[in-house]
Formats: C-alpha cells, structure tokens, sequence
C-alpha cells in the first residue's frame, strides 16, 4: 500500500492544536468548522517545548511541528505554518515572514521594511501571496516506515503588496496586502472584516480541505 493507514487507530479522543496562543486556537476552531472531537492547545494539556522550525517550506515546518507534539503527547495533532511570498523578492520573505525585520520585530517595522524593500515599484510588479500549510500527524496510525504518517492541506491567496498601510483589521501584514480581486489601490485586508477574508483567505481555504481530511478519519 502506497500511503499510511489512517484507520480507526487514528482517531483519538483529543486532538492536539500544536499552538500556545488562545487566538489560533480559537481562530482555527471557527475556521475547521464543527468537529466530533474535542480540541485541545499545548496549553490545556501542559506541553512544554518547542519544535525547531528549521525547513526551507511552510509545509516543512507545519510537519515538523506536527509531528513533534505528536510525538510527545501521542495525540493526534495538527499544525499550521503560514507567510508571505513577494514575487519582486524571489518569493521571499517565505519562511522568515514573521522574523523579516529581526528576529524580534513587530508587524510595524516588517510592514515598514517591505515597503522600503519595493519602494519605487509599479504595482504590476508588487504582486504577493500568502500561504498556509497545515499538517495533520497521526502517532497512532502506522507509517509505511514506522515514521508518523501525516497529511497536509494547504491554501493560497494572491494579492499585492499596498503602496502604504490602510486599515486596522487583520494582523500582521495585512494593512499592506491588497487581495487580487481588489483593483491597485483598493482596499487592504486591514479594511476587510474578518468574515469576508476568512472566506478567500489561505488559512480559510487550508483549513476547510483540512476539514474534509479530519471529518473522513472520522474526527
Ligand atoms: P506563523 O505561521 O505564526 O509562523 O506566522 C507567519 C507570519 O506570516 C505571521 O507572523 C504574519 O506576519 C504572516 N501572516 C500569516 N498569515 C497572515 C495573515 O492572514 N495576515 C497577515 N499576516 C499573516
């Protein structure tokens, strides 16, 4: 057989959101839609530690994660990793989204930074997307070489990069994404409520094929 089995012995009673902030956690509920199995973060069940977010793709680092706290809580679990891919920088910032203007840096000085970085550019040339990956590990199924056997859903969404930062709503870079279907200069996913950017977002769209997976395991 080609893939993992992901039968029954899969399905636990839990499953295990491999995130610490109460905002994801409750985001990725909304966004799952109604499961049969509880979910529960690092938090609720006291998991320390922290997978070492290493790889070079989304879906690298969600798996990493994943099987990760699956590994040590022995609870199914799922992960997500997310970022932004600016065709005029070679599709970066990719992984090091979150960290672009330092490794500590706010979402003020990221914004601030990829704006100066394409300062000049027509928006022809600003275009963007973001990604998620999320994965999905299973320690109770059986790997076709003893390894956790994991499934993915991903989800993208094209735009481009603003010419300065409008709206409070969203997080992160959204002041400064303008979604594709908006024209140059439209509205950013800061002026969007956050009902209708979950419903073209990439979260929104991985995490509904995700849905699917889950509800087909029988979660
Ligand atoms: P992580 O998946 O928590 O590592 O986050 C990656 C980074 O990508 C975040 O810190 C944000 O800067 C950015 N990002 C991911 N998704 C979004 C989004 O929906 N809106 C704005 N920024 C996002």
């Amino acid at each position: 057989m080609a893939g993992a089995s992901t039968g029954a012995g899969a399905i636990g009673s839990r499953l295990l959101v491999a995130t610490r902030s109460t905002h994801k956690l409750r985001e990725l509920r909304e966004l799952l839609g109604p499961l049969r199995t509880e979910m529960v973060s690092l938090e609720d069940i006291g998991l320390p530690g922290d997978a070492i977010e290493d790889g070079d793709t989304f879906e690298s680092n969600a798996a990493k994660k994943a099987r990760f706290f699956a590994a040590l809580s022995g609870l199914p679990t799922l992960a997500d990793d997310s970022g932004l891919e600016v065709d005029a920088l070679g599709g970066g910032p990719g992984v090091r989204t979150r960290r672009y203007a330092g490794e500590n840096a706010t979402d003020e000085e990221n914004n601030a930074k990829l704006l100066r970085d394409l300062a000049g550019l027509a928006p022809e040339r600003r275009t963007a997307r973001y990604r998620c990956s999320l994965a999905l590990a299973l320690p109770e199924a059986t790997g076709p070489r003893g390894g956790i056997p994991l499934r993915f859903a991903h989800g993208t969404l094209e735009g481009r990069i603003a010419s300065a930062p409008r709206g409070g709503g969203g997080f992160g870079y959204d002041p400064i994404f303008e979604p594709a279907v908006e024209p140059p200069g439209g509205r950013t996913l800061g002026e969007w409520t956050a009902e209708a950017k979950n419903r073209i977002s990439h979260r929104g769209r991985a995490a509904r094929r995700m849905h699917a997976i889950l509800a087909a395991l029988g979660f």
